[in-house]
């Protein structure tokens, strides 16, 4: 079993309802899956230094312990989610799981290697519990189940990763939305390829509160904004997307209204409070989650414009490669510069209204600028790992070169890794993949 990965535009949005436009990525994580005689899971991980070994009796509750982010959590995620969604209160079967898995997805590095994981997991347990069919597997029920059973790792993410790992075409980007889920293959411009270049600055989300901070700020800002606007229900619009809905407004009119109802200065929690009439701990038990109720400053105004504006900049990109795609032959230098523009405007807006950035990937973006990348930006939550750079496929060598001397010669995490593993050309991928034997 395979399960691919991704992953192209923002995953800071899909948490506030907007659409996004990822691609599966060719690294992977692989899995083999075979049956115990009794009731218990064995994971061993080909990375063995890394990643140790993991055994428990299947007879138990699956317990989750979001404390510490443990590499077999995220299985565990996918096979509580599984077991949930066929509403079985233990185990099913008398035989047990077994699973070798190796993975050459960065870890921690904005590829979302969570979700493939998480996704491994799921798959694992169906072709156990219930004899896997993948074609008729419902897909979109899949990738919805992953997105809320990754939440048991603790990060309250969206649900783009699992999405585009379970929906992905080959050859082309997906436009994904949400609630309900949807999709629509979206053709990426010929003439130009997408460069994945590692800063090797790992990320753990789990591991640290800074993801889930963005996540309450967003819901914070739009319950803020939506009780400003005077709207019915406004405690309950939580995400931007529906704040939007409800408000019937554009997203430049959004943009705008983030100007004149939130100040740039960060809130406090008892100015929260006051401003939304409600005591403190209502307000923690609403709207912040385990790892965020002791933060003390809010930052509404930079991180909704990100949203917004990064949401107008998504529609864009779309919009941009369908029109592009029609054309059948390769994109116009126009056209490619205008799609490297909004990645750089979108990494701008990560690093400095969302703040999820980090000097090693600012770095990259801005050698890419030098090294002739028609565009670049980070991917997935930030933090560190990757940035994704549009270049034109005749200057592609020219670019690697250029990072190749430039960034990573005098990087010693570098060493003695194969560059390919850090920096390379992808090619939409097909996403998930079951074989049976
Ligand atoms: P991302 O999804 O951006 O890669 P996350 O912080 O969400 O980063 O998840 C990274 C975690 O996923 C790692 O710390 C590790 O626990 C797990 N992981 C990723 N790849 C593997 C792998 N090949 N084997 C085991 N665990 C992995
Ligand atoms: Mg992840």
């Amino acid at each position: 079993m395979l399960t691919y990965n991704i992953n192209e535009t923002d995953s800071d949005i899909d948490y506030c309802g907007y659409g996004v436009l990822p691609m599966a990525i060719q690294p992977a994580i692989t899995a083999l899956i075979g049956k115990l005689p009794e009731k218990s899971l064995k994971l061993i991980n080909v990375k063995a230094d890394r990643y140790h070994s993991f055994e428990m009796p299947l007879a138990e509750d699956i317990c989750i312990n979001d404390d510490q982010p443990h590499w077999w959590n995220y299985f565990l995620c996918g096979l509580k989610g599984v077991m949930e969604q066929l509403k079985l209160e233990t185990w099913p079967s008398e035989e047990g799981l077994a699973c070798l898995i190796d993975g050459n997805i960065p870890p921690a590095s904005g590829l979302s290697s969570s979700s493939a994981l998480v996704i491994t997991g799921a798959l694992a347990t169906l072709s156990i519990v219930k004899k896997l069919d993948d074609k008729a597997n419902d897909r979109f029920a899949l990738a919805a189940l992953c997105a809320e059973s990754e939440k048991y790792i603790g990060t309250q993410g969206g649900g783009m990763d699992q999405a585009i790992e379970l929906l992905a075409q080959p050859g082309c980007a997906q436009s994904i939305e949400f609630n309900p889920l949807r999709n629509q293959n979206v053709p990426l411009p010929q003439g130009a390829t997408f460069v994945i270049a590692n800063s090797l600055a790992e990320s753990n989300k789990a591991a640290g509160s800074e993801f889930n901070h963005r996540v309450v700020e967003c819901r914070l800002a739009s319950v803020l904004l939506a009780k400003s606007l005077n709207l019915a229900q406004w405690a309950e619009l939580k995400r931007l997307k529906d704040l939007q809905t409800t408000a019937d407004k554009s997203l430049p009119d959004m943009i705008e209204l983030v100007q004149q109802y939130l100040h740039t200065k960060p809130y406090s929690k008892p100015e929260l409070s006051e401003l939304l009439e409600m005591s403190v701990e209502h307000l923690e038990k609403l709207y912040l989650t385990k790892n965020t109720k002791d933060l003390t400053e809010f930052k509404l105004n930079q991180r909704a414009n990100h949203v917004f504006s990064e949401a107008f900049r998504v529609a864009e990109y779309q919009r941009i490669c369908c029109q592009s795609g029609q054309e059948e032959k390769e994109a116009s230098s126009t056209t490619l510069a205008a799609l490297g523009q909004l990645m750089f405007e979108s990494h701008w807006s990560c690093a400095n209204n969302y703040q999820c950035s980090h000097p090693k990937l600012d770095q990259l973006v801005e050698l890419s600028k030098q090294g002739g990348a028609l565009g670049a930006r980070l991917t997935g939550a930030g933090w560190g790992g990757c940035i994704v750079a549009l270049v034109h496929e005749s200057k592609t060598d020219q670019y690697i070169n250029f990072l190749q001397a430039n960034y990573y010669q005098n990087l010693p995490d570098a060493k003695g890794q194969l560059s390919s593993t850090y920096l390379f050309c992808t090619e939409p991928g097909p996403g998930a993949s079951v074989f049976t034997v």
